[in-house]
């Protein structure tokens, strides 16, 4: 299983569906996409492999920015409705998710009992409280910290606003995950591997820690907003 994403000014697709590609070996039962442009979010995703989700794909869907996940069923049976990416009720926040939220049932219990959830994963519950924390503090970055640091469990996670075309908020904790740097565009991914075509330029993400992705910048932040400042270091892998 895995993910990546892009922000840059490029096409997605290719990058996001190459990136799978190379993430393959991990082992997967399901794979999407979703992309963001100024008409809104595409979302396609599918049962089975790559190459299947490649065909579904619509071609003339342009974007600069996307999320994509290679899926390794944990809650919820392998299917197109249990795949990633999913969103929260309103179609307002997009995630891709690795891992396993232990507390699921809590959280789903305390803050998600108004919502009719349309997958049987634990990472839907993630983006449902996104957007009710959403209502709470009408910031999307403050309510993505405030979600992330009721999670219990492993997590590396990919988010999308629809009302911003400029961010990718990412979060890891226990699955691994890294933030490639390039010169007018910034990736998200699991694995070096799944990038290195683009960028061997890399930030290493701590346990606990989210991150703002633009097309410029990337910014490391504690779960209480505090940015960290750390030098990227030069992955070494013959791609
Ligand atoms: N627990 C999540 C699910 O079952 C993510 C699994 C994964 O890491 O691919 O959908």
């Amino acid at each position: 299983c895995g993910i990546v994403g892009y922000i840059g000014y490029n096409d997605t697709k290719e990058v996001l569906l190459n990136g799978l590609e190379k993430l393959e070996y991990r082992g997967y039962d399901s794979a999407g996409i979703a992309t963001l442009n100024k008409d809104g979010i595409n979302l396609f995703k599918v049962k089975g492999r790559i190459a299947a989700l490649r065909e579904r794909v619509d071609n003339n869907v342009q974007a600069t920015m996307g999320i994509g996940h290679t899926r390794w069923a944990t809650h919820g049976a392998p299917s197109e409705d249990n795949a990633h990416p999913h969103q929260s009720a309103s179609g307002r926040f997009t995630i891709v998710h690795n891992g396993v939220i232990e507390n699921f049932y809590e959280l789903r219990d305390a803050y998600l009992n108004d919502v009719s959830l349309k997958s049987e994963t634990d990472t839907e519950i993630i983006v449902q409280l996104i957007e009710v924390l959403h209502q709470k503090y009408n910031d999307t970055a403050e309510a993505f910290r405030q979600t992330v640091a009721l999670l219990k469990g492993s997590y590396a996670i990919g988010l999308i606003d629809a009302e911003d075309q400029d961010t990718i908020f990412v979060a890891k904790n226990k699955s691994p995950l890294l933030v490639g740097l390039g010169e007018d565009f910034n990736l998200v991914a699991s694995d070096a591997m799944a990038t290195l075509k683009e960028t061997d330029r890399y930030l290493e993400i701590h346990d606990k820690e989210i991150v703002i992705v633009n097309r410029d910048y990337a910014e490391i932040q504690k779960l209480d907003g505090v940015a960290i400042e750390r030098e990227p270091y030069i992955a070494e892998i013959d791609a």
